[in-house]
């Protein structure tokens, strides 16, 4: 069978090397139209509650003083570095006071500076993230302050410790994260559709970083309302929790390969390690797959590697959905990924790897006006059958995965050569 890549011969250039210096013209035209109206939108909320609301200085002053807050707490936790693509902080610390103790306009404009400084100071990337954080952050907040402000008339009340205004307060800050990470969630799920839901929308860490959020939100703006002086006192917990969250996400970014968000091959090789050992003790079968995607080579020559990078991160979104949440998914290097499947025997994992197969094969990549497909070969190995340990594995699945390529790509194939079972009691011989 021909491998059958579906990539066109159209020398690079034009709209391709425009994608390279606009990486958002390089993006699927459902994201771009999606972004660009989270961007209007927010321009024309700005727009209108700019004209509604009265300058006064006392909003300005504590404005200046949130923001103040937020910039102390970027340039504290700089020099920590930033984990390369999603990375949590703290800062609506500083957005929800905003949000809450002043009128709609300033919870729209607080992200801007915040954003700018963060670009600036912290991490330089794709301008259009920037923009579109600043957007859905401002559009969430001003939902949240227009709600507070209908419920909640006098804002003395807040600081007054009536419960009612609290509770509010809460719910206001619950509505600025559901609306902040809803959209978000819609520009994830538009640039990956394979994703899962669940996925892009939460997980429990990032339930856990919300509910801190919002309960140092709503003390912050409680402590700023009694006093704009106490921000002084609020301060420097927010940074040191600040600076914990960046360490934690640090460390999770060492073992992430930051292209495709999978483990990278270091991390996947220590988990994929843990495995096999626990299913020796056990005596689980277990079954390992190399992936590799086909003439990748072709697609960078043809489109630029701007485009084969989505084409690996589509590729890796779709391998990541089609498995279960314990098995072991990384980037090996290059075009080739790697998947452990904790108790999968021969053929459940050609069942895996069948899939994986034929859901890669109908995933499409737009780029300029084609819309790129790939095939992949894929070397499958199963625990005592290919191999005992996690060396002999991977070499055993690269023997199948170069036999793949050689009967022609776009399919699975498992090791020509079976140990026999007599050197393993107990393990049968596969069929190949
Ligand atoms: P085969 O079917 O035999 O696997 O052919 P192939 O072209 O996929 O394999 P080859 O090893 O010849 O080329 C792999 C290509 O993958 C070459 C390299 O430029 C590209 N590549 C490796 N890492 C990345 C990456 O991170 N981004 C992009 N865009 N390309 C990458
Ligand atoms: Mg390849
Ligand atoms: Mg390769």
């Amino acid at each position: 069978m021909a491998a059958p890549i579906h990539t066109s011969v159209k020398p690079r250039g034009g709209v391709t090397a425009i994608a390279n210096r606009w990486p958002l013209l390089g993006q699927r035209r459902a994201l771009v139209v999606y972004l660009c109206g989270i961007v209007v939108l927010d321009l024309v909320a700005i727009g209108f509650f700019a004209v509604s609301s009265d300058l006064r200085w006392p909003d300005l002053i504590t404005f200046a003083a949130l923001m103040a807050c937020g910039a102390v707490c970027i340039e504290a936790t700089r020099r920590l570095g930033m984990p390369a693509g999603v990375s949590r902080d703290l800062l609506s610390a500083w957005w929800l006071p905003a949000a809450l103790l002043l009128p709609p306009v300033y919870a729209l404009l607080a992200p801007i500076p915040l954003q700018i400084l963060l670009q600036k100071r912290v991490r330089e990337t794709v301008v259009y993230r920037r923009v579109f954080s600043s957007a859905a952050i401002g559009l969430a907040g001003c939902a949240a302050s227009v709600l507070f402000h209908t419920v909640v008339g006098d804002l003395s009340a807040l600081t007054a410790g009536a419960g009612r205004p609290i509770l509010v307060a809460v719910g206001c800050a619950v509505l600025f994260t559901v609306v902040n990470t809803a959209l978000i969630a819609v520009a994830a799920h538009t640039s990956a559709p394979d994703s899962r839901w669940r996925e892009v929308l939460w997980n429990r860490e990032s339930l856990l970083l919300d509910v801190v959020e919002l309960c140092l939100g709503v003390i912050v703006a409680i402590t700023c309302g009694l006093n704009l002086a106490l921000l002084v006192l609020a301060l420097p917990p927010v940074v040191l929790l600040q600076r914990s969250l960046l360490h934690a996400q640090l460390q999770a970014a060492a073992r992430t390969d930051p292209k495709t968000g999978l483990l990278n091959a270091a991390a996947w090789q220590r988990e994929a390690d843990t495995e096999i050992v626990r299913a020796r003790r056990t005596g689980e079968t277990l079954a390992l797959l190399i992936v590799d995607i086909d003439h990748f080579k072709r697609v960078n020559d043809t489109y630029g590697h701007l485009i084969g990078d989505q084409v690996l991160v589509g590729v890796a979104a779709t391998i990541r959905s089609q498995l279960r949440d314990y098995d072991v998914v990384g980037r090996f290097g290059g075009e080739e990924f790697v998947v452990l499947l904790p108790r999968a025997d021969v053929t459940e994992a050609r069942r895996v790897a069948e899939r994986l197969r034929s859901r890669i094969g109908r995933m499409a990549v737009p780029a300029d006006d084609n819309m790129i497909t790939v095939t992949i070969s894929v070397g499958v190995a199963v625990m005592s059958m290919h191999g005992d340990d996690l060396i002999e594995l991977l070499a055993a699945a690269d023997l199948a995965l170069y036999r793949a390529k050689e009967l022609g790509r776009d399919r699975i194939c498992l090791p020509a050569t079976v140990v026999p079972p007599a050197r393993r009691p107990g393990s049968e011989a596969a069929p190949s």
